[in-house]
């Protein structure tokens, strides 16, 4: 059955006026799915806004097409917020990971999402990048590896829900 999974994230930035980095949320991301075609629970999943499916990472060495996309991907920012909003649809079907020996969920057991992030630095004309994710310690704080100006603070894990 087609599932829909909301992501939210949200940054604290410096005031724009003193952000000229061009800090923007990149259309990728990789969330963690039980995925039927393998059989197996919590793969990690490659999405790429755009593109008409996504891709499970498997073990690596079986990396494989999944039914599943970026829907919709709304950026937002305010004087000192960064907030990205997206939705993912993505074909679950039920089964048994005999390995972990657990039932699949429509939306994994702990679900794991990862969003990068990219800039631009005024001063050496190069770009950078980095990405926020769960299951990490907050608050982080991250600045630019060319000239160390503060980027963002990274003080809430993404939130991550299955819409009904
Ligand atoms: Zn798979
Ligand atoms: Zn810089």
């Amino acid at each position: 059955m087609l599932r829909t999974v909301e992501i939210t994230a949200e940054l604290t930035s410096p005031p724009r006026s003193e952000q000229s980095h061009n800090l923007h949320w990149q259309r990728t991301l990789q969330l963690s799915l039980d995925c039927f075609i393998c059989g197996r629970t919590g793969r990690t999943t490659r999405f790429e806004h755009g593109e008409e499916h996504a891709v499970c990472t498997g073990d690596r060495s079986a990396e494989h097409p999944a039914a599943a996309r970026i829907a919709g991907f709304d950026v937002t920012s305010g004087r000192d917020r960064l907030m990205l909003r997206t939705v993912v649809d993505y074909w679950w079907a039920p089964f048994h990971d005999a390995k972990r020996d657990r039932p699949a969920q429509a939306l994994t057991r702990a679900p794991w999402v990862r969003l990068p992030l990219g800039y631009h630095c005024p001063r050496s004309q190069r770009t950078g990048s980095f990405s926020i994710q769960s299951n990490v310690v907050r608050p982080v704080s991250e600045a630019c590896a060319h000239c160390a100006d503060p980027l963002a603070t990274d003080t809430r894990s993404p939130g991550i829900r299955l819409l009904p």
